[in-house]
């Protein structure tokens, strides 16, 4: 099984200690109050690492790899703190987004890679990146965007002890939604248009990113731009880069690459759009491909699939259900982990078989106190939750239906229904989904875009979509015999 594609267990999110002192700003030579020493700023790196890797996954690309590790070391070396340990990934996610740990990590979605449309974009986007890092900017999580998008914020505002639940996840995916001040976006963007004209690349590219951007945040419904919607205005953007670059290379004659034609090679087959094979819900049901497992979802609920959990839930934010890998080799084991990570008190706990495999049942509550290991008497706030422990194709899985202590009976048969809904998909047609891919292609004939795009039977109603992919507008003229992306399987 390729890791890629579990559920994965989270290892515990270390939280940022902060250390203050006094230092000079590598960039500005400015003496200012730090709040992390280097070292700290590393440890964070290193700490952070595997929630990002576990929650999102890493997409696995050597070609595309190699190419981000070469630029990004290049950039290293000119950059104001080329000592830093940096390290480069791209994360299986599809958003798009780039993001930055401090103590050197780098992050790509293959979102964001699939969105370039030259070296000289994605050089843009590194330098912005690392600019962060070698500047010191210290980032804010704002980690409740990532519920609040898909509505799931109703499920999540039951109380404190529900959001435990997903606070691990939530903590790792909040990573993707780290903001920091206009002021720092606007210093980072200079230092982008610096460090990608050092090691070659025209940075006027960069600013033409930020219209790609602008243009994926105006179009409701796919990717979300989140690198954009928690950065100034793209507009503005565009001309002070652009501005930016110009003088640089006025400055600093000589030549600037742009390549292309090299990099849309490189992301010829890159997955683009979720990748199924990861989960999707389809009447009523989440299918689990690569794990081999499904499960319903009730009518009218919403929910949302990372590589770390499933969530849903009603509408009316009364109940949620979160389905996720259990920790443990046996049920037992994995019933006493669930009961000391979220401070719950067993009211009933019984062994059982869903449809042939081997399984626990476990009625539980968490009060306020709950959760520090104190008893509390039940009170308005207590939480109750029905867990299901299914062992599975060498996994243990867990099902957690959760509900106010109050509104819990009402909700048990919906709960249980789901639990015991779990079971194998052998359907070809569900193992075999596959995801969408860039497809680089060549122009057969001088045309538009859009007669190009037709030229490769990509439907009509993708065109819109496809435009915004290639950077360009469906009525740009294509010169004959040069490359164009669009999409497949
Ligand atoms: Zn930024």
């Amino acid at each position: 099984m390729k890791m890629k594609y579990a559920f994965r267990i989270l290892p515990a999110f270390v939280a940022a200690g902060m250390l203050a002192g006094c230092s000079k700003n590598p960039v500005t030579g400015k003496k200012e109050i730090v709040f992390m020493s280097q070292e700290k700023e590393i440890a964070l790196g290193a700490e952070s690492h595997p929630s990002i890797v576990a929650t999102m996954g890493i997409y696995d690309d050597k070609n595309l790899q190699s190419f981000i590790n070469e630029k990004g070391m290049a950039m290293a070396k000119i950059s104001h703190r080329p000592d830093l340990p940096y390290k480069f990934f791209i994360v299986d996610s599809p958003v798009v987004n780039a993001f930055a740990v401090p103590g050197g990590y780098v992050y790509f979605t293959r979102g964001i890679m699939a969105h370039f449309n030259n070296e000289a974009e994605f050089a843009g986007v590194l330098g912005h990146e690392i600019g962060h890092i070698t500047a010191r900017h210290s980032a804010r999580q704002q980690t409740s965007q990532i519920f609040g998008q898909v509505g799931l914020a109703a499920g999540m505002i039951l109380s404190p002890q529900v959001r435990a639940l997903g606070d691990q996840a939530q903590q790792a995916l909040g990573l993707l939604f780290l903001s920091y001040s206009r002021d720092h976006e606007t210093e980072s963007d200079k230092i982008g248009v610096d460090y990608s004209s050092k090691i070659g690349y025209d940075a006027r590219e960069m600013a033409d990113f930020f219209g790609t951007l602008k243009r994926i945040s105006e179009k409701a419904g796919q990717a979300i731009p989140t690198f954009q919607s928690t950065h100034p205005d793209p507009g503005d953007r565009f001309t002070k880069v652009g501005k930016l670059a110009a003088e640089y290379q006025a400055a600093h004659p000589g030549k600037y690459n742009v390549n292309r034609d090299v990099y849309l090679r490189k992301i010829e087959g890159i997955i683009y759009g979720a990748d199924p094979q990861q989960g999707f819900v389809e009447n009523n049901n989440f299918y689990h491909p690569s794990l081999k497992f499904q499960f319903p979802v009730p009518s009218g609920w919403q929910y949302e699939n990372s590589p770390a959990q499933f969530q849903m839930a009603a509408k009316d934010g009364k109940s949620m259900m979160l389905f996720t890998l259990a920790q443990g080799k046996t049920l037992e084991e994995a019933s006493q982990a669930v009961v000391k990570n979220y401070g719950l008190k067993v009211l009933e706990n019984d062994k059982t078989t869903i449809n042939g495999n081997p399984a626990l049942v476990m009625v539980s509550q968490q009060s306020e106190q709950g959760a520090n290991g104190q008893a509390a008497a039940a009170t308005a706030n207590t939480i109750q939750v029905g867990t299901w422990l299914i062992q599975y194709g060498g996994n243990i899985y867990a099902i957690h239906g959760v509900a106010a202590a109050g509104n819990y009976a009402a909700n048990a048969g919906q709960f249980r229904s789901v639990a015991q809904g779990f079971k194998s998909v052998s359907d070809a047609n569900i193992l075999n989904r596959q995801p969408e891919r860039i497809r680089i292609k060549t122009a057969q004939r001088d045309a538009t875009l859009r007669e190009v795009l037709k030229d490769n039977n990509q439907p009509d109603g993708k065109l819109d979509e496809l435009a915004i992919i290639n950077g360009m507008a469906l009525t740009d003229k294509v010169a004959k015999g040069s490359l164009f992306k669009t999409l497949g399987k």
